[in-house]
């Protein structure tokens, strides 16, 4: 019998997680007992996806590197990525302050629901933890971000999956090297790191076969641990708002692939649909990653002398969705507090969203901290910060998830595009038994 293909698994798992969660919050206990007997598996999936993400950077970029054999084309694949990434962040900026400005989100907002999402977030913990960690971010000086891509200790910065920009300054930086010795000696370490990639990338099919359980877990976690539904109906606006900018974004996406490969843009949203159930069930583009790059490689057809570079990079500095939601977030707030942006304030908020989105963690609730940044450029009085983030914290978990899915598909695109533009775009590369794939 031909076997469901795996995003209409991850799919059933999502929609039966999602029921399963809403029975559950009518249950007494109902709540604990998913918190304490399902969530746990969609928790360890997600440790499995980010135990492997250093090591297949790691291999995957050494290997890219080595085949590539040529240290000019890599500095053009370096340079195009990051120009297309910057290009892409504008467009997303842009159309969220299209947007907002268009449908105006934050005049609707009465002032009982201003001071009842006040007194429900404004103390909360998590808000003023978001502030504390954007001021850390904010005291530091102007290179602090290049000096913080340089590691002094390779174990120290392989330890954690948010040093990933310092893992692939190193790689990077190793695999160069192994082009620069006699092939005698880099020999036996691309075979290595040959060998390491193709297990990482079985591990991935392994943990993959998870996906649809894990995905349950995870959604019915989300339904059982949000709060009042009822402010939903109230951010109705600004949630429609987000949502129709990241819609948007997709389809500039598939613009994007169909003129400039030629490829069809819905093989390409199929290819890489199980990256985006992932990103939308864990809210992390990190944890997505190794998906990511297996989609992109092996059902995209990007050489890996791309992805490798392309996609760890994007996940770290490529945040479209991110910045469409600080864009429309930071108007939206400013608008229900009755504060009047002008032209130029519209700028900053391009200048600072395309920085804040670089220097957003690929973790959930990231994208908010750095909002904060983007809110002080706006000289939002620092007495109004905890009241701005409360009015859109409570819809924060739905945005996240649906911006995570666009900040991966905005790395899968660019990554077909640097392929496409540097002659490594081919056809879909399927291996046998993958992702329950069959032929
Ligand atoms: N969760 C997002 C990501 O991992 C970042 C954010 O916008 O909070 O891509």
């Amino acid at each position: 019998m031909k076997k469901l293909a795996l995003h209409w698994q991850i799919m059933i798992g999502m929609v039966l997680g999602v029921i399963f969660g809403l029975l559950m919050t009518n249950v007494s206990g109902g709540a604990n007992f998913v918190k304490n007997w399902i969530y746990p598996f969609g928790k360890i999936f997600i440790n499995l996806l980010q135990l492997i993400a250093i090591p297949l950077i790691i291999a995957s970029l050494i290997k890219g590197i080595s085949d590539l054999k040529d240290i000019a084309k890599f500095s053009q694949i370096g340079g195009r990525t990051i120009m297309i990434y910057l290009f892409t962040t504008v467009i997303a900026i842009s159309i969220g302050l299209l947007l907002v400005n268009i449908i105006q989100p934050g005049d609707g907002i009465s002032q009982d629901t201003l001071n009842n999402l006040s007194a429900t977030h404004a103390d909360n913990a998590s808000i003023t933890n978001k502030i504390d960690q954007a001021q850390k971010t904010k005291g530091a000086g102007p290179l602090q971000f290049i000096v913080d891509m340089v590691p002094n200790n390779f174990i120290g910065a392989a330890s954690s999956n948010s040093n990933m920009l310092q893992v692939i300054f190193f790689t990077i930086f190793f695999g160069i090297c192994m082009l620069l010795i006699d092939v005698k000696y880099s020999a036996p370490l691309k075979g290595f790191f040959d060998g390491l990639n193709e297990v990482v990338l079985k591990m991935v099919d392994i943990i993959m076969l998870m996906a649809p359980i894990a995905v349950f877990a995870l959604l019915a976690n989300v339904i059982v641990t949000t709060d009042d539904p009822g402010v939903l109906v109230a951010l109705g606006y600004y949630t429609f708002t987000v949502v129709l900018g990241l819609l948007l974004m997709i389809c500039v996406y598939m613009t994007f692939v169909y003129l400039y490969t030629g490829k069809s843009p819905i093989v390409f949203l199929k290819g890489i649909s199980p990256a985006q159930l992932l990103a939308f069930s864990t809210s992390s583009s990190a944890a997505t990653l190794p998906v990511t790059m297996e989609r992109v490689e092996e059902h995209l057809g990007v050489e890996k002398e791309v992805t490798s570079f392309v996609c760890p990079v994007g996940a770290t500095v490529n945040m479209d969705g991110t910045s469409l939601y600080q864009a429309i977030a930071a108007v939206f707030i400013f608008q229900a507090l009755g504060i009047d942006l002008n032209f130029s304030d519209m700028l900053t908020i391009v200048l600072t969203a395309t920085l804040a989105s670089i220097g957003s963690a690929a973790v959930p609730g990231a994208g908010m901290v750095m909002l904060v940044i983007v809110l002080e450029a706006l000289n939002l009085p620092s007495e109004k910060l905890a009241l701005g983030l409360a009015l859109i914290f409570a819809v924060d978990r739905p945005l996240d998830m649906c911006r995570t899915v666009v900040n991966v598909t905005g790395d899968a695109t660019v990554a077909m595009l640097v392929g496409k533009s540097v002659g490594k775009l081919g056809d879909p590369k399927v291996k046998d038994w993958d992702d329950h794939y069959k032929k």
